[in-house]
C-alpha cells in the first residue's frame, strides 16, 4: 500500500566523537522514506528552501520515493544542529531553525491523499493534525513526535495521538507524555485514551541503543538494538526505525494487523535502524540494498531465539 510521509526536509550539521558533517541531508521525513521506500512507494509531504540543492531530490527519486509534493518555497531550509558525547544515546541540538516550515501549510496532491498508509513525522502537532484530517480513510496511520512538542504543545499533540494508530516515540518521551514513570504503565494509559477513529492500538517505545518495546492491548514484544561495534552517527535512527516497521506493514496489506505481523515489523525497523547509524545522515540508506538487509533480520533472528529447554529451576521448597 502506498505510504505519505509528512514531516522536516532538513539540512542538518552535526558532531559525533568519529566525524562531523556541517550541512548533510536530513530530516525525519527523508530518514523515513529512505527506509519505507526499501518495501513500498512513499510519497513524501514536506517544504524544501531555495537554498536546497536538486541532487538529493534526484537521490530520493532514484531510490523509488514520490517527491511530486516537496514544495520548494522561498526562505531557507529547515536546519538543525547537534552535538553527541562518548553516550550516544543522548544529544544535545544546539541549534533549530525552522526556516520554511514556519509558514508552511500543506496542500496534498491527490495522489499523497490517495495513500492507504499515513506517518506523520516529528513535526508541528498542528501540521500533523491537518494532514492526518486530508486523509480521512487512511487504513493505517502511525506517528512520532518530540519532548518540545510534549512541553509547548500538549494539548495538540494528545489531539494527533488519539487520531492514529500507532505511536512511536522514545521510552522517556512517552513516560512523559502519559505522565508515568514506568513504560508499560505509560503505553497503556495511552491506548486507553480512545479517539474518533477508534484511538491508538499500537504504542512503540524506542530505546536507543537498547532497542525498542511494543506494546498493545494483548502483546508486548521487544527486540535488542542490532549489536554494531562501529555506531558512527545515529541522526535519524528514530525515523529510519519507523520507516521500517510502517513499510513493513504497508507492504503486507493482505495479512491480518495481528500479533505476528508486528513482530516482524519491529525486527526489519530493528534492522534499518541498525544500517542507519553505521555512517554519517543518510550516506548509509541511500546505498543500501535488499540482501543486506535480509542477511541482518537472519542474524538478528538468530541472536534472539532460544529453545525452552528441559525445566531447570527447582520447584519451591
Ligand atoms: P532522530 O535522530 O530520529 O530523532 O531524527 C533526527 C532528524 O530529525 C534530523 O535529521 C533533524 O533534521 C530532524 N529534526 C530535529 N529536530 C526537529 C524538529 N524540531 N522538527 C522536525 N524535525 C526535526
Amino acid at each position: 500500500m502506498p505510504i505519505t510521509v509528512v514531516g522536516s526536509i532538513a539540512f542538518d550539521a552535526v558532531r559525533t566523537p568519529f566525524g562531523e558533517r556541517e550541512r548533510m541531508l536530513g530530516g525525519a521525513a527523508v530518514h523515513f522514506a529512505l527506509a519505507a521506500c526499501l518495501f513500498d512507494e512513499v510519497r513524501v509531504v514536506g517544504p524544501v528552501g531555495d537554498d536546497f540543492d536538486e541532487q538529493h531530490l534526484r537521490m530520493l527519486a532514484a531510490r523509488g520515493v514520490d517527491v511530486g509534493d516537496v514544495e520548494r518555497a522561498a526562505g531557507e531550509t529547515f536546519f538543525w544542529r547537534a552535538v553527541y558525547g562518548w553516550d550516544m544515546n543522548s544529544r544535545e541540538t544546539l541549534e533549530t531553525r525552522l526556516g520554511v516550515f514556519e509558514s508552511f501549510a500543506p496542500k496534498l496532491s491527490e495522489r499523497s491523499r490517495d495513500s492507504d498508509v499515513l506517518f506523520l513525522a516529528n513535526i508541528q502537532p498542528d501540521l500533523q493534525l491537518e494532514v492526518r484530517r486530508q486523509l480521512p480513510d487512511a487504513r493505517f496511520v502511525a506517528m512520532d513526535s518530540m519532548n518540545l512538542w510534549i512541553e509547548t504543545a500538549r494539548e495538540r499533540l494528545v489531539e494527533v495521538v488519539r487520531e492514529v494508530d500507532c505511536l512511536i516515540l522514545n521510552d522517556g518521551e512517552l513516560r512523559e507524555l502519559a505522565g508515568r514513570a514506568n513504560v508499560i504503565a505509560a503505553a497503556r494509559e495511552i491506548l486507553s485514551w480512545g479517539g474518533p477513529h477508534g484511538g491508538p492500538s499500537i504504542v512503540v517505545a524506542k530505546q536507543g541503543e537498547y532497542g525498542a518495546a511494543l506494546i498493545t492491548d494483548n502483546v508486548f514484544f521487544s527486540l535488542p538494538a542490532y549489536p554494531l561495534e562501529d555506531v558512527v552517527d545515529p541522526t535519524g535512527a528514530g525515523d529510519t526505525f519507523a520507516g521500517g516497521l510502517v513499510g513493513y506493514i504497508a507492504a503486507h496489506p493482505d495479512e491480518a494487523l495481528d500479533d505476528d505481523l508486528l513482530r516482524r515489523a519491529m525486527a526489519y525497523a530493528t534492522a534499518l535502524a541498525s544500517f542507519n547509524v553505521e555512517r554519517f545522515g543518510t550516506e548509509r540508506l541511500q546505498e543500501l540494498r535488499g540482501e543486506e538487509v535480509h542477511e541482518r533480520i537472519e542474524e538478528l533472528r538468530a541472536m534472539t531465539a532460544f529453545s525452552a529447554g528441559p525445566a531447570a529451576v527447582r520447584r519451591s521448597q
